[in-house]
């Protein structure tokens, strides 16, 4: 959960987490939708699906267990060199130096390794790291490092006056600091589409993302991309006649909302939409829901706005039943 996340954000999910999966048996026995639901806003969801699996395996191949040996974890899905030198070190008090982007800035600066924050200098650090671990509580080695990278030797603006390891580190001793790492130029995509809330007799339809790829497993309004030069009132239309098989024959619009996820930045235009025909269903993975139902699913963050701007409005009194 912490991976590329503040401590603060991930607190509430995971207390909520261990509330409903108090152990790894619990976790395995889980339906995954009910995973991603508690993953939901994390992002990052194929982690879910990772430990969901991984718990499966400990549970079924070590009798629940999580085993102490690099190359058995390294086997896992979701244990990469990170993630089970992490395990080793922290749960199991073996030398095992973690490598996250907070340790490779501070290990770049104190080597004073220049070029961008890739994993080409890995090696290197790696032999260094692998020296100084200490094997009296490496897990707080690890720990002291990625802390130290994540509030002290920051990525700009790094505090180097308060910093314990200032002594040893060539970066500060050369006055380069702030060009090790070489910073990155950062360029976000930007995505703009348009979902239908369509609803029929008190139920709204959803549908499944594909298993695989970005957002993987978790439900959305059906909808889409709008191509460049197209209204969103065309795109809608086009989009709802590709997925669904039928045409719009009313749209209203109800609300834009906007969402920042790692890879891309994302405006959705929801629209009510009511349809000439019955759209197709696709053995499960498209479905009417009752709109009070829409809590139980996993959907992206988006999506949740749009959930909630349709929860406010039911709860001013108008009917979300009859959105035309
Ligand atoms: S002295 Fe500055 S650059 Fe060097 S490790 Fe400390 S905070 Fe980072």
């Amino acid at each position: 959960m912490l991976q590329q996340t503040t401590v603060g954000a991930v607190i509430p999910y995971y207390e909520k987490w261990l509330t409903l999966f108090p152990d790894l048996e619990g976790l395995a026995r889980a339906p995954f939708q009910k995973v991603l639901r508690a993953w939901q806003g994390l992002g990052y969801y194929q982690r879910a699906r990772n430990l969901h699996a991984a718990a499966k395996i400990f549970v079924r191949d070590h009798r629940g267990r999580i085993p102490a040996d690099p190359e058995t974890l390294l086997t896992v899905p979701g244990f990469g060199p990170y993630t089970t030198a992490a395990v080793l070190s922290l749960a199991f008090n073996q030398p095992y130096p973690v490598l996250d982007a907070n340790v490779r800035r501070v290990m770049m600066r104190v080597m004073r390794i220049h070029g961008q924050a890739d994993n080409r200098p890995d090696k290197t650090i790696l032999e260094r790291l692998n020296d100084e671990i200490p094997l009296r509580s490496p897990g707080d080695f690890n720990q002291a490092l990625m802390e130290l990278g994540a509030l002290i030797c920051r990525s700009r603006n790094p505090l180097c006056l308060l910093c314990p390891v200032q002594p040893a580190c060539r970066a500060y001793d050369a006055g380069e600091q702030e060009i090790i790492p070489k910073p990155k130029k950062r360029s976000t995509r930007h995505i703009t589409a348009v979902v239908g809330i369509i609803e029929k007799d008190g139920r709204i339809l959803i549908q499944k993302r594909p298993a695989a790829g970005l957002l993987a497993g978790l439900w959305e309004f059906p909808g889409g991309k709008m191509r460049r030069g197209e209204s969103r009132e065309k795109a809608l239309a086009r989009e709802i006649k590709e997925e669904l098989g039928t045409e719009v024959s009313r749209a209203k619009f109800l609300v834009k909302v906007d969402h920042s996820y790692t890879q891309f930045q994302v405006d959705l235009h929801a629209f009510a939409c009511r349809l000439k025909g019955e759209p197709e269903l696709k053995a499960g993975r498209r479905k009417w829901i009752a709109s009070k139902d829409l809590q139980k699913y996993p959907f992206p963050s988006g999506s949740v706005k749009i959930i909630r701007f349709l929860e406010n409005r039911s709860l001013k009194g108008h009917n979300t039943v009859s959105l035309l």
